[in-house]
């Protein structure tokens, strides 16, 4: 508008601290909440919603619920115990009354909460001389009496991530202040007609909808649109990756020349199963094809990955090839090369290793063995990496556990062949929703079933009352000659006060069974000094390893048939699957005993009754939600901030599916209808500037 200010005009990239009601101040405060631009306030979205109608007025919180209560602070104070923690605790009261809640242990909110501001608060209720919620969240709803006693005034309350200095209500209100004028800003990158196929809200209304809903599902309605976006976005980038990844090697396919692949299978003691052979199909389909092999198999422990992996090496071996194997840990190197060996006996070949604790003049002679083509298999810690290590001919990379290693890493050493093809292996199964999501830029092989021939695993929860009569077991079955592992989820006692820890346990293992070689392991120990008791174990001369999660990965002892878990609600329902898939990987009946303390929880029971990991690996997504689920496995790159799964399952879906559309179309999104699309692709992901630049 002609006259106003000479303020230049804003834009989303426009830094925060030039908006209006934004000093240096809380410009800093923001900075903190990654909020740096007007685009990052925009997206700057409610964590949560109140309904207004499943508040629970104070004088309604009754003992043992879980509720979310708003009510004015009236008093509050610090107040010491006995035991000398201090706890801050505060009166609330609304038109029904007064509820009193505590924070043990936070004596600074003292310094947050003061009288006449209204708090939201949510937790559970108890009893401790009178009604007392300890609160899980607070949020501060309105300051003090300028605001007036303000219950929400919508129907549906947003809420905002806070930090110090800058309370939920201000960040509110400067949404609130500049959410028109930026919405104005924001383009819509979705295609109109897809938009309407899909049936989603426009972006602006999206964005009105989850700032500002009008009912709790307005507010959903929003969000899926702006998970449809983000889903959109990651697919973009996966199929793109998928395509460059598989580009034409120059001219070698491999030729399944039946030479060593045959002989090997054919001195196999035993039969492949259904879906080993169908895995095998799809890889020789892939190696022979002239296109690069990038592909995943996916299977739980004791499925019979390595066979699998190794006739793919074969493969690549009989065709003048040579084939590099990198596992995460020594141990799981060591257990390969002692497999692998096995295995290549009939065929007289030999698998040479590369490890880290090799002195000097056998590192260099492995060196010169692969630089020469003398190794045709080679298998190898982070070893392999190294620079002094070049290949004659690598053709094929199978690279076990392969979240543990960081992107770059598997890129090194893809990257030490011409254009190898790749074989990534994983213990963990995912559901069908996850790995698009996740591995999108792959092909993905499952095995699911598992080989005849092994004992069963059986699993039982039991009471921490019943903990002498399952220790007795264990001792019994010790003598008998087997072997147990004890679970903990802490090393120590003083990082949680009431949780069974690691070293008490080893302790007092020990004193109880002078009869018995007890070990301890966990992430604390050097890694050598790790491995060193995990083959003292292996090797049969301790009978029973008390151990954190650092087991979780890497340790094959057929011996050990027990496995007792102490705490297991501390552990997600995927985590207590690969530990159990420790055990039962011999012949005989194995036993996983879950102590809990008080009754059995339905998800560990549920646990209990399943050994399939794809199943429980749906479960443990239920449970968890997608973003702590990706967090844990994923450090590079990805942001699922709105989308959820399993729940936008069919989203996934239709992303993909329209992504699939438009890259076929326009491969590094070059046309100009596209234009918005690549943009936001790229703004959201820094790694799809490489992979759609031009040309
Ligand atoms: P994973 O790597 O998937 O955990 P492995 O490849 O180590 O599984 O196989 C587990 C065990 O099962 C190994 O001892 C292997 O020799 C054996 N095995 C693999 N395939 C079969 C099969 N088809 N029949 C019987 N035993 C098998
Ligand atoms: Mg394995």
């Amino acid at each position: 508008m002609a006259g106003r200010s000479a303020r230049a005009a804003v834009r989303l990239d426009t830094p925060v601290q030039f908006l209006k009601g934004i000093g240096e101040r809380r410009a800093e405060a923001l900075e903190r909440l990654g909020v740096r631009t007007a685009r990052d306030l925009l997206w700057h979205l409610p964590h949560r919603y109140i309904d207004a109608s499943t508040l629970t007025p104070l004088a309604r919180a009754d003992v043992g619920q879980e509720v979310a209560c708003v009510g004015r602070v009236v008093a509050k104070g610090v107040l010491p115990t006995r035991r000398g923690l201090r706890i801050f605790h505060a009166v609330l009261r609304d038109d029904s009354g007064l509820l009193e809640c505590v924070w043990p242990g936070q004596p600074f909110l003292d310094r947050t909460i003061v009288v006449g501001q209204t708090l939201l608060v949510s937790g559970p209720v108890r009893f401790y001389h009178g009604r007392q919620m300890a609160p899980r969240e607070f949020v501060i709803l309105a300051d003090g009496d300028a605001d007036g006693d303000s219950l929400p005034t919508g129907k549906v309350l947003p809420v905002y991530p806070a930090t110090e200095g800058l309370s939920h209500k201000i960040i509110r209100g400067l949404i609130e202040r500049h959410l028109e004028g930026l919405i104005a800003l924001s383009e819509d990158a979705l295609p109109e007609p897809d938009r309407q196929t899909l049936d989603l809200p426009k972006l602006p209304d999206a964005l009105r909808s989850v700032h500002r809903p009008t009912s709790t599902e307005d507010a959903e309605r929003g969000r899926r649109r702006l998970a449809f976006d983000e889903l959109f976005d990651l697919q973009l980038m996966l199929i793109r990756a998928r395509t460059l990844a598989k580009r034409h090697r120059s001219g070698v396919a491999f030729s399944l020349k039946r030479d060593l692949t045959t002989q090997f299978k054919e001195s196999l003691p035993w039969q492949l199963t259904a879906d080993q052979h169908r895995a095998l199909r799809e890889i020789t389909g892939d190696m022979t094809a002239s296109e690069r092999m990038h592909r995943l198999l996916m299977g739980d422990v004791g499925t019979g990955k390595t066979v699998v992996a190794l006739f793919a090496m074969l493969l690549a071996i009989e065709n003048d090839f040579q084939a590099a194997f990198m596992a995460p840990t020594e141990l799981l190197v060591e257990q390969h090369g002692a497999t692998l060996e096995k295995l290549l006996e009939p065929l007289s070949l030999r698998p040479e290793l590369l490890l880290g604790r090799q002195t000097a003049a056998e590192k260099a002679a492995v060196r010169k063995r692969l630089a020469s083509g003398q190794t045709r298999l080679v298998v190898g810690t982070h070893a392999l990496l190294q620079e002094g290590v070049a290949f004659r001919r690598l053709g094929l990379v199978v690279i076990d556990e392969q979240h543990r290693f960081g992107v770059e890493q598997r890129a090194a050493l893809i990257g030490k062949g011409a254009a190898p093809d790749v074989l990534l292996l994983t213990a963990t199964p995912i559901p069908r929703s996850l790995a698009l999501t996740l591995y999108g830029d792959l092909d993905i092989s499952t095995l699911k079933e598992r080989p005849p021939g092994r004992g069963t695993v059986r699993t039982a929860v039991r009471n921490s009352g019943q903990r002498e009569r399952v220790l007795e077991f264990i001792r019994g079955e010790c003598e008998k000659g087997r072997q147990a592992y004890v679970v903990l989820p802490v090393i120590e006692e003083t990082e949680r006060a009431d949780l069974r820890a690691a070293t008490t346990m080893m302790q007092s293992l020990a004193a109880r069974w002078p009869e018995l070689q007890v070990g301890l392991v966990h992430g604390r120990l050097k890694a050598e000094e790790r491995d060193a008791v995990m083959r003292r174990f292996r090797n049969g001369e301790l009978h029973v390893l008390v151990a954190t999660t650092v087991i979780e990965v890497g340790i094959d002892v057929p011996n050990a048939t027990m496995m007792l878990i102490e705490h297991p609600d501390r552990f997600g329902l995927a985590q207590l699957h690969q530990l159990r898939g420790r055990i039962g990987r011999g012949a005989e009946e194995s036993y996983c005993i879950l102590l809990v303390d008080g009754p059995a929880p339905d998800r560990l029971q549920g646990f209990a009754a399943t050994q399939d990991g794809f199943r429980i690996a749906e479960l443990d997504l239920a449970e968890r939600g997608m973003g702590d689920l990706i967090g844990a496995r994923q450090s590079g790159g990805f942001e699922v901030r709105h989308a959820r799964l399993p729940e936008d399952a069919d989203l996934l879906g239709r992303a993909r599916e329209l992504a699939t559309r438009i890259i076929a179309a326009d491969p590094a999104l070059q046309r100009r209808e596209n234009q918005r699309l690549r943009e936001r692709a790229v703004t959201r992901y820094p790694r799809a500037v490489e992979l759609f630049r031009v040309g």
